[in-house]
Protein backbone atom coordinates (compact mmCIF):
# COMPACT_ATOMS: atom_id res chain seq x y z
CA UNK A 1 0.00 0.00 0.00
CA UNK A 2 1.44 3.41 -0.85
CA UNK A 3 0.09 7.08 -0.11
CA UNK A 4 -0.69 9.07 -2.87
CA UNK A 5 -0.29 13.07 -2.34
CA UNK A 6 -2.49 15.52 -5.28
CA UNK A 7 -1.07 18.70 -4.67
CA UNK A 8 -2.85 22.08 -5.17
CA UNK A 9 -1.21 23.10 -8.12
CA UNK A 10 -2.60 20.48 -10.46
CA UNK A 11 -5.99 20.67 -8.54
CA UNK A 12 -7.07 23.40 -11.13
CA UNK A 13 -9.31 23.48 -13.61
CA UNK A 14 -11.82 20.81 -14.26
CA UNK A 15 -10.53 19.09 -17.44
CA UNK A 16 -7.02 18.12 -15.46
CA UNK A 17 -8.76 17.11 -12.40
CA UNK A 18 -10.66 15.07 -14.64
CA UNK A 19 -7.35 13.28 -16.14
CA UNK A 20 -6.39 13.01 -12.30
CA UNK A 21 -9.21 11.06 -11.67
CA UNK A 22 -8.77 8.78 -14.46
CA UNK A 23 -5.05 8.42 -13.15
CA UNK A 24 -6.34 6.91 -9.61
CA UNK A 25 -8.98 5.08 -11.00
CA UNK A 26 -6.35 2.67 -12.03
CA UNK A 27 -3.38 3.55 -9.72
CA UNK A 28 -5.45 4.93 -6.67
CA UNK A 29 -7.47 1.85 -5.84
CA UNK A 30 -6.03 0.15 -2.35
CA UNK A 31 -4.10 3.01 -1.86
CA UNK A 32 -4.73 6.00 0.44
CA UNK A 33 -5.08 9.79 -1.41
CA UNK A 34 -3.83 13.09 0.63
CA UNK A 35 -5.40 15.98 -1.02
CA UNK A 36 -4.58 19.41 -1.14
CA UNK A 37 -7.70 21.67 -1.80
CA UNK A 38 -8.58 22.81 -4.91
CA UNK A 39 -5.85 25.70 -6.82
CA UNK A 40 -6.50 28.98 -5.31
CA UNK A 41 -9.23 27.81 -2.09
CA UNK A 42 -7.11 28.11 0.43
CA UNK A 43 -6.03 32.09 0.02
CA UNK A 44 -9.31 32.51 -0.58
CA UNK A 45 -10.12 31.14 2.74
CA UNK A 46 -7.81 33.18 4.36
CA UNK A 47 -8.64 36.77 2.39
CA UNK A 48 -12.48 35.63 3.12
CA UNK A 49 -11.68 35.81 7.09
CA UNK A 50 -10.12 39.32 6.18
CA UNK A 51 -13.31 40.38 4.71
CA UNK A 52 -15.70 38.73 6.76
CA UNK A 53 -14.63 40.95 9.75
CA UNK A 54 -14.32 44.09 7.82
CA UNK A 55 -18.36 43.33 7.14
CA UNK A 56 -20.45 40.42 7.15
CA UNK A 57 -22.30 41.89 3.83
CA UNK A 58 -19.53 40.18 2.24
CA UNK A 59 -19.61 36.85 3.34
CA UNK A 60 -23.08 35.93 1.06
CA UNK A 61 -20.73 36.87 -1.86
CA UNK A 62 -17.63 34.68 -0.35
CA UNK A 63 -19.99 31.66 0.11
CA UNK A 64 -21.35 31.52 -3.52
CA UNK A 65 -17.55 31.97 -4.78
CA UNK A 66 -16.58 28.60 -2.85
CA UNK A 67 -20.08 26.69 -3.99
CA UNK A 68 -19.34 28.08 -7.86
CA UNK A 69 -15.56 26.87 -7.39
CA UNK A 70 -16.91 23.52 -6.41
CA UNK A 71 -19.82 22.95 -8.46
CA UNK A 72 -18.25 24.23 -11.56
CA UNK A 73 -16.28 20.73 -11.06
CA UNK A 74 -18.75 18.75 -10.20
CA UNK A 75 -20.88 19.28 -12.72
CA UNK A 76 -18.70 18.48 -15.36
CA UNK A 77 -17.61 15.57 -13.45
CA UNK A 78 -20.96 14.37 -12.01
CA UNK A 79 -23.82 13.00 -14.08
CA UNK A 80 -26.98 15.60 -13.44
CA UNK A 81 -29.47 13.48 -11.42
CA UNK A 82 -29.32 11.68 -8.23
CA UNK A 83 -25.70 11.52 -8.11
CA UNK A 84 -25.43 15.44 -8.82
CA UNK A 85 -28.38 16.38 -6.29
CA UNK A 86 -26.52 14.47 -3.48
CA UNK A 87 -23.24 16.15 -4.16
CA UNK A 88 -25.02 19.36 -3.89
CA UNK A 89 -26.85 18.36 -0.69
CA UNK A 90 -23.12 17.59 0.97
CA UNK A 91 -21.30 19.93 -0.23
CA UNK A 92 -24.51 22.76 1.07
CA UNK A 93 -24.15 21.02 4.35
CA UNK A 94 -20.45 21.53 4.85
CA UNK A 95 -20.67 24.87 3.40
CA UNK A 96 -23.11 26.12 6.02
CA UNK A 97 -21.24 24.87 8.56
CA UNK A 98 -18.36 27.06 7.40
CA UNK A 99 -20.62 30.08 6.87
CA UNK A 100 -21.33 30.42 10.60
CA UNK A 101 -17.97 30.00 11.52
CA UNK A 102 -17.54 33.21 8.99
CA UNK A 103 -20.28 34.97 10.40
CA UNK A 104 -19.11 34.13 14.08
CA UNK A 105 -15.75 35.69 13.39
CA UNK A 106 -17.53 38.84 12.51
CA UNK A 107 -19.62 38.71 15.43
CA UNK A 108 -16.63 38.50 18.05
CA UNK A 109 -14.66 40.69 15.76
CA UNK A 110 -11.79 38.73 15.73
CA UNK A 111 -9.61 36.69 13.80
CA UNK A 112 -8.03 34.18 16.37
CA UNK A 113 -5.49 30.99 15.90
CA UNK A 114 -8.27 28.70 16.35
CA UNK A 115 -10.75 29.93 14.14
CA UNK A 116 -8.42 30.48 11.25
CA UNK A 117 -7.36 27.44 11.20
CA UNK A 118 -10.53 25.96 11.93
CA UNK A 119 -11.71 27.99 8.62
CA UNK A 120 -8.73 27.02 6.51
CA UNK A 121 -8.76 23.48 6.78
CA UNK A 122 -12.50 23.61 5.01
CA UNK A 123 -10.05 24.04 1.50
CA UNK A 124 -9.40 20.03 1.69
CA UNK A 125 -12.60 18.96 3.77
CA UNK A 126 -14.33 20.34 0.65
CA UNK A 127 -11.91 18.67 -2.41
CA UNK A 128 -11.76 15.34 -0.46
CA UNK A 129 -15.48 15.65 -0.70
CA UNK A 130 -15.84 16.41 -3.91
CA UNK A 131 -13.03 13.94 -6.00
CA UNK A 132 -14.62 11.09 -3.43
CA UNK A 133 -18.12 11.66 -5.33
CA UNK A 134 -16.61 12.34 -8.36
CA UNK A 135 -14.53 8.94 -8.60
CA UNK A 136 -18.01 7.41 -7.71
CA UNK A 137 -19.81 8.92 -10.17
CA UNK A 138 -17.33 7.72 -12.68
CA UNK A 139 -17.40 3.81 -11.25
CA UNK A 140 -15.01 3.40 -8.70
CA UNK A 141 -15.60 2.82 -5.12
CA UNK A 142 -14.53 6.00 -2.83
CA UNK A 143 -14.72 7.34 0.18
CA UNK A 144 -13.31 10.25 2.12
CA UNK A 145 -12.49 10.37 5.90
CA UNK A 146 -11.59 13.19 7.83
CA UNK A 147 -8.47 13.70 9.55
CA UNK A 148 -10.47 14.47 13.30
CA UNK A 149 -12.49 11.81 12.65
CA UNK A 150 -9.88 9.06 12.21
CA UNK A 151 -7.44 10.42 14.36
CA UNK A 152 -4.69 12.53 12.90
CA UNK A 153 -3.09 13.53 16.15
CA UNK A 154 -1.47 17.17 16.64
CA UNK A 155 0.43 18.80 19.60
CA UNK A 156 -2.41 21.47 19.61
CA UNK A 157 -0.23 24.81 17.73
CA UNK A 158 -2.04 26.41 15.28
CA UNK A 159 -0.94 27.65 12.27
CA UNK A 160 1.99 25.15 12.86
CA UNK A 161 1.24 21.88 14.04
CA UNK A 162 3.16 19.02 14.54
CA UNK A 163 1.80 15.57 14.78
CA UNK A 164 1.79 13.09 17.01
CA UNK A 165 3.12 9.76 15.08
CA UNK A 166 2.31 7.50 17.58
CA UNK A 167 -0.77 8.48 18.49
CA UNK A 168 -1.82 8.63 14.63
CA UNK A 169 -0.88 5.64 13.81
CA UNK A 170 -2.62 3.73 16.74
CA UNK A 171 -5.79 5.39 15.69
CA UNK A 172 -5.16 4.82 11.83
CA UNK A 173 -4.51 1.28 12.73
CA UNK A 174 -7.88 0.89 14.22
CA UNK A 175 -10.00 3.22 11.84
CA UNK A 176 -8.40 3.28 8.55
CA UNK A 177 -6.21 0.07 7.90
CA UNK A 178 -9.26 -2.46 8.34
CA UNK A 179 -11.43 -0.61 6.15
CA UNK A 180 -8.88 0.00 3.37
CA UNK A 181 -10.13 -2.28 0.22
CA UNK A 182 -8.33 -3.27 -3.22
CA UNK A 183 -10.81 -1.95 -5.03
CA UNK A 184 -11.19 1.61 -3.42
CA UNK A 185 -10.21 4.75 -3.53
CA UNK A 186 -9.65 6.28 0.37
CA UNK A 187 -9.32 10.03 0.05
CA UNK A 188 -8.58 11.83 3.21
CA UNK A 189 -7.77 15.84 3.10
CA UNK A 190 -4.54 16.92 3.66
CA UNK A 191 -2.61 20.20 5.74
CA UNK A 192 -4.75 19.82 9.19
CA UNK A 193 -5.01 17.27 12.45
CA UNK A 194 -6.63 17.48 15.97
CA UNK A 195 -4.83 17.88 18.77
CA UNK A 196 -5.88 15.91 22.00
CA UNK A 197 -8.68 18.38 23.07
CA UNK A 198 -9.85 18.39 19.74
CA UNK A 199 -9.48 21.45 18.10
CA UNK A 200 -8.60 21.66 14.57
CA UNK A 201 -5.19 22.69 14.28
CA UNK A 202 -3.08 23.17 10.47
CA UNK A 203 0.16 22.25 9.89
CA UNK A 204 1.11 25.44 7.98
CA UNK A 205 1.00 26.59 4.09
CA UNK A 206 1.58 24.42 2.04
CA UNK A 207 1.71 21.31 4.93
CA UNK A 208 -0.76 18.43 3.14
CA UNK A 209 2.92 17.30 1.81
CA UNK A 210 3.71 16.89 5.18
CA UNK A 211 0.03 15.64 6.29
CA UNK A 212 0.77 12.81 3.77
CA UNK A 213 4.14 12.21 5.10
CA UNK A 214 2.75 11.53 8.72
CA UNK A 215 -0.50 9.44 6.77
CA UNK A 216 2.70 6.92 5.16
CA UNK A 217 4.61 6.51 8.49
CA UNK A 218 1.44 6.20 10.64
CA UNK A 219 -0.32 3.62 7.95
CA UNK A 220 2.54 1.70 7.44
CA UNK A 221 2.37 2.76 3.42
CA UNK A 222 5.71 1.65 1.55
CA UNK A 223 6.07 4.80 0.10
CA UNK A 224 5.03 8.60 -0.46
CA UNK A 225 4.10 9.73 -4.34
CA UNK A 226 3.57 13.11 -4.60
CA UNK A 227 2.01 14.05 -8.00
CA UNK A 228 2.30 17.49 -9.22
CA UNK A 229 2.22 19.69 -12.20
CA UNK A 230 6.19 19.57 -12.56
CA UNK A 231 8.67 16.77 -12.21
CA UNK A 232 10.52 17.45 -8.95
CA UNK A 233 13.76 19.12 -8.22
CA UNK A 234 16.00 20.84 -10.30
CA UNK A 235 19.29 21.97 -10.27
CA UNK A 236 17.85 25.75 -10.15
CA UNK A 237 15.31 27.46 -11.16
CA UNK A 238 14.19 27.46 -14.84
CA UNK A 239 13.37 30.76 -15.04
CA UNK A 240 17.06 31.99 -14.59
CA UNK A 241 18.53 28.76 -15.71
CA UNK A 242 17.33 27.43 -19.31
CA UNK A 243 19.11 24.44 -19.06
CA UNK A 244 18.73 23.00 -15.14
CA UNK A 245 18.58 19.55 -14.83
CA UNK A 246 16.27 17.19 -13.17
CA UNK A 247 17.56 15.71 -9.95
CA UNK A 248 17.29 12.16 -10.41
CA UNK A 249 17.51 11.51 -6.36
CA UNK A 250 18.43 13.37 -3.32
CA UNK A 251 18.83 12.63 0.51
CA UNK A 252 16.77 13.79 2.96
CA UNK A 253 18.78 16.33 4.29
CA UNK A 254 18.82 17.47 0.46
CA UNK A 255 15.45 17.46 0.27
CA UNK A 256 14.64 19.18 3.55
CA UNK A 257 17.67 21.67 3.16
CA UNK A 258 16.17 22.69 -0.61
CA UNK A 259 12.76 23.18 0.81
CA UNK A 260 13.39 25.55 3.49
CA UNK A 261 15.27 28.07 1.68
CA UNK A 262 14.09 28.20 -1.73
CA UNK A 263 12.86 24.98 -3.98
CA UNK A 264 8.33 25.08 -3.69
CA UNK A 265 8.52 21.75 -4.65
CA UNK A 266 7.66 20.00 -1.36
CA UNK A 267 7.28 21.39 2.37
CA UNK A 268 10.34 21.27 4.21
CA UNK A 269 9.24 19.05 7.11
CA UNK A 270 7.77 16.62 4.74
CA UNK A 271 10.52 14.04 5.41
CA UNK A 272 10.32 14.43 9.16
CA UNK A 273 8.47 11.16 9.63
CA UNK A 274 9.81 9.26 7.05
CA UNK A 275 13.43 9.16 7.46
CA UNK A 276 13.06 6.58 10.28
CA UNK A 277 11.56 4.11 8.37
CA UNK A 278 13.42 5.42 5.73
CA UNK A 279 10.22 5.87 3.39
CA UNK A 280 10.85 6.98 0.17
CA UNK A 281 9.46 10.01 -1.94
CA UNK A 282 8.56 9.98 -5.29
CA UNK A 283 7.77 13.12 -7.38
CA UNK A 284 5.30 12.59 -10.38
CA UNK A 285 4.60 15.03 -12.62
CA UNK A 286 0.57 14.32 -13.48
CA UNK A 287 1.10 15.93 -17.27
CA UNK A 288 3.78 13.03 -17.76
CA UNK A 289 2.79 10.55 -14.95
CA UNK A 290 4.87 7.18 -16.32
CA UNK A 291 8.55 8.82 -15.70
CA UNK A 292 9.05 9.45 -11.85
CA UNK A 293 10.59 12.42 -11.51
CA UNK A 294 12.87 13.34 -8.45
CA UNK A 295 13.10 10.13 -6.00
CA UNK A 296 13.84 10.97 -1.91
CA UNK A 297 15.56 8.31 -0.13
CA UNK A 298 17.67 7.32 2.71
CA UNK A 299 21.16 7.40 0.35
CA UNK A 300 23.66 9.85 0.51
CA UNK A 301 24.87 10.45 -3.13
CA UNK A 302 27.72 12.36 -3.89
CA UNK A 303 27.78 13.74 -7.07
CA UNK A 304 31.33 14.85 -9.41
CA UNK A 305 30.10 18.30 -9.04
CA UNK A 306 28.77 17.37 -5.32
CA UNK A 307 26.35 20.56 -5.43
CA UNK A 308 22.95 19.33 -6.74
CA UNK A 309 20.78 22.66 -6.41
CA UNK A 310 21.54 25.90 -6.75
CA UNK A 311 18.39 27.25 -5.01
CA UNK A 312 17.47 30.73 -3.42
CA UNK A 313 14.49 32.54 -2.40
CA UNK A 314 13.30 36.81 -2.33
CA UNK A 315 10.85 36.05 0.56
CA UNK A 316 13.81 37.11 3.14
CA UNK A 317 14.85 39.83 5.59
CA UNK A 318 17.37 40.64 7.65
CA UNK A 319 16.64 42.26 11.41
CA UNK A 320 20.42 43.42 12.81
CA UNK A 321 20.25 44.32 15.88
CA UNK A 322 23.49 45.95 16.70
CA UNK A 323 25.26 45.96 20.38
CA UNK A 324 28.94 45.68 21.47
CA UNK A 325 30.32 42.72 22.70
CA UNK A 326 27.14 40.25 21.81
CA UNK A 327 29.55 37.59 21.45
CA UNK A 328 30.46 38.30 25.03
CA UNK A 329 27.29 38.42 26.78
CA UNK A 330 25.49 35.27 27.66
CA UNK A 331 21.51 35.39 27.60
CA UNK A 332 21.39 38.16 25.05
CA UNK A 333 20.43 35.67 22.09
CA UNK A 334 17.88 34.08 24.75
CA UNK A 335 16.45 37.55 25.44
CA UNK A 336 16.15 38.18 21.49
CA UNK A 337 14.68 35.25 20.36
CA UNK A 338 12.52 35.14 23.41
CA UNK A 339 11.10 38.59 22.07
CA UNK A 340 11.00 37.86 18.67
CA UNK A 341 9.09 34.96 18.96
CA UNK A 342 6.12 36.19 21.59
CA UNK A 343 6.13 38.82 18.38
CA UNK A 344 4.67 35.47 16.89
CA UNK A 345 7.50 35.05 14.47
CA UNK A 346 9.36 32.66 13.99
CA UNK A 347 13.42 33.29 13.13
CA UNK A 348 14.60 31.32 10.31
CA UNK A 349 18.29 31.83 10.85
CA UNK A 350 20.92 33.71 12.60
CA UNK A 351 24.49 35.24 12.12
CA UNK A 352 25.81 36.29 15.22
CA UNK A 353 29.17 38.36 14.90
CA UNK A 354 31.13 40.41 18.44
CA UNK A 355 28.91 43.39 17.81
CA UNK A 356 25.43 42.39 15.75
CA UNK A 357 23.15 39.39 15.52
CA UNK A 358 21.69 38.92 12.53
CA UNK A 359 18.13 37.29 11.90
CA UNK A 360 17.15 35.82 8.99
CA UNK A 361 13.14 36.24 8.49
CA UNK A 362 10.57 35.96 6.27
CA UNK A 363 9.85 39.26 4.72
CA UNK A 364 6.40 39.41 5.80
CA UNK A 365 7.49 39.14 9.88
CA UNK A 366 10.01 42.04 9.26
CA UNK A 367 8.12 44.69 10.99
CA UNK A 368 6.10 42.79 13.30
CA UNK A 369 10.04 41.32 14.57
CA UNK A 370 11.11 45.04 14.93
CA UNK A 371 8.21 45.76 16.61
CA UNK A 372 9.00 42.99 19.28
CA UNK A 373 12.41 44.10 19.52
CA UNK A 374 11.46 47.91 20.25
CA UNK A 375 9.10 47.28 22.47
CA UNK A 376 11.34 44.61 24.29
CA UNK A 377 12.91 45.27 28.02
CA UNK A 378 15.32 45.44 29.05
CA UNK A 379 16.57 46.74 25.78
CA UNK A 380 20.17 44.90 24.55
CA UNK A 381 21.04 46.39 21.57
CA UNK A 382 22.02 50.26 20.46
CA UNK A 383 20.44 50.32 16.86
CA UNK A 384 18.10 47.71 14.54
CA UNK A 385 18.66 48.11 10.61
CA UNK A 386 16.50 46.35 8.46
CA UNK A 387 17.50 45.22 5.43
CA UNK A 388 14.52 44.73 2.62
CA UNK A 389 16.35 44.20 -0.26
CA UNK A 390 17.93 41.50 -0.18
CA UNK A 391 17.67 37.29 -1.12
CA UNK A 392 18.88 34.11 -0.38
CA UNK A 393 21.11 31.65 -2.48
CA UNK A 394 21.38 28.53 -1.15
CA UNK A 395 23.89 25.57 -2.59
CA UNK A 396 22.94 22.17 -1.97
CA UNK A 397 24.62 18.54 -2.40
CA UNK A 398 25.63 15.49 0.18
CA UNK A 399 29.38 15.78 0.50
CA UNK A 400 29.90 19.41 0.66
CA UNK A 401 31.01 19.31 4.60
CA UNK A 402 33.84 17.08 3.39
CA UNK A 403 35.16 18.84 0.27
CA UNK A 404 37.77 21.45 0.38
CA UNK A 405 36.98 24.66 -2.15
CA UNK A 406 33.21 24.72 -2.93
CA UNK A 407 32.58 28.30 -0.90
CA UNK A 408 35.46 29.45 -2.57
CA UNK A 409 34.14 28.40 -5.91
CA UNK A 410 30.97 30.21 -5.14
CA UNK A 411 32.60 33.42 -3.95
CA UNK A 412 35.30 33.52 -7.38
CA UNK A 413 32.18 32.84 -9.26
CA UNK A 414 30.07 35.80 -8.00
CA UNK A 415 33.41 38.26 -7.46
CA UNK A 416 33.90 36.87 -11.54
CA UNK A 417 30.79 39.22 -12.22
CA UNK A 418 30.91 41.86 -9.81
CA UNK A 419 28.39 40.71 -7.16
CA UNK A 420 28.65 41.36 -3.40
CA UNK A 421 28.25 38.26 -0.85
CA UNK A 422 27.03 40.21 2.26
CA UNK A 423 26.77 37.29 4.46
CA UNK A 424 27.62 33.87 4.64
CA UNK A 425 26.54 30.34 6.77
CA UNK A 426 28.18 27.43 5.96
CA UNK A 427 28.45 24.58 8.99
CA UNK A 428 24.70 24.43 10.76
CA UNK A 429 23.89 21.93 7.59
CA UNK A 430 26.59 19.57 6.15
CA UNK A 431 24.68 19.63 2.71
CA UNK A 432 23.84 23.12 2.38
CA UNK A 433 25.87 26.65 2.50
CA UNK A 434 23.49 29.78 2.55
CA UNK A 435 24.89 33.54 1.43
CA UNK A 436 23.07 36.70 0.82
CA UNK A 437 23.59 39.11 -2.16
CA UNK A 438 21.18 42.10 -3.20
CA UNK A 439 18.03 40.86 -4.79
CA UNK A 440 18.92 42.60 -8.14
CA UNK A 441 22.30 41.05 -8.23
CA UNK A 442 20.19 37.66 -7.69
CA UNK A 443 20.11 36.32 -11.33
CA UNK A 444 23.78 37.58 -12.06
CA UNK A 445 24.60 35.42 -9.00
CA UNK A 446 22.73 32.12 -9.63
CA UNK A 447 24.17 32.45 -13.46
CA UNK A 448 27.65 32.35 -12.13
CA UNK A 449 27.56 29.67 -9.70
CA UNK A 450 25.61 27.22 -11.51
CA UNK A 451 27.80 27.60 -14.52
CA UNK A 452 30.62 26.76 -11.80
CA UNK A 453 29.60 24.02 -10.53
CA UNK A 454 27.11 21.82 -13.77
CA UNK A 455 29.45 23.41 -16.70
CA UNK A 456 32.67 22.47 -15.65
CA UNK A 457 32.15 19.97 -12.74
CA UNK A 458 35.45 18.26 -14.04
CA UNK A 459 36.80 21.70 -12.45
CA UNK A 460 36.55 20.50 -8.92
CA UNK A 461 39.43 18.44 -6.62
CA UNK A 462 36.89 16.13 -6.37
CA UNK A 463 37.11 12.15 -7.51
CA UNK A 464 34.38 10.03 -8.94
CA UNK A 465 30.99 9.76 -7.96
CA UNK A 466 30.40 8.02 -4.95
CA UNK A 467 27.53 6.42 -3.19
CA UNK A 468 27.16 5.90 0.40
CA UNK A 469 24.17 4.48 2.48
CA UNK A 470 23.18 6.45 5.57
CA UNK A 471 23.23 3.17 8.22
N1 LIG B 1 -4.06 24.09 0.97
C1 LIG B 1 -2.98 24.39 1.89
C2 LIG B 1 -2.20 25.59 1.39
O1 LIG B 1 -2.50 26.13 0.34
C3 LIG B 1 -2.10 23.23 2.14
C4 LIG B 1 -1.46 22.61 0.92
O2 LIG B 1 -1.97 22.72 -0.18
O3 LIG B 1 -0.44 21.94 1.08
O4 LIG B 1 -1.31 26.04 2.04
MG1 LIG C 1 2.32 22.45 -2.02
Amino acid sequence: MKVIKIGGGCLNGKKTISAILDLLSVRGKGNIIVVSALHGITDMLIEGMKSALADDQNIPDLMSQLKHRHMLVAKYLIPSGLPLREYRQDLSRMLAQLERMFYGLNFTREITPRISDHISSFGERLSGQLLSAAMRASGTRSLYRMPHKIGIVTDGKYGDATANLVKTARNLRQNVIPTLKSSQVLFIPGFFGVSENGEITTFGRGGSDYAAAVVTAASGAEMLEIWKDVDGFLSADPRFIEGAELIPELSYDEAAELSYFGAKILHPRTVEPLRKSRLPIEIRNTMNPDVTGSRVTNRKIVTPSVVKSVAHTTDIGIIKIHAPGVGARPGIFGDVSTAVAEGGVNIKSVVTSQTCISLLLAQKDLESARQALQAARPRHFRRLEKEEDIALVSIVGEGMARKPGIAARCFSAAAACKVNIEMIAFGPSPVACYFIVKERDLPKAVTAIHTTFFENPGRSEVGPSQTSDNK
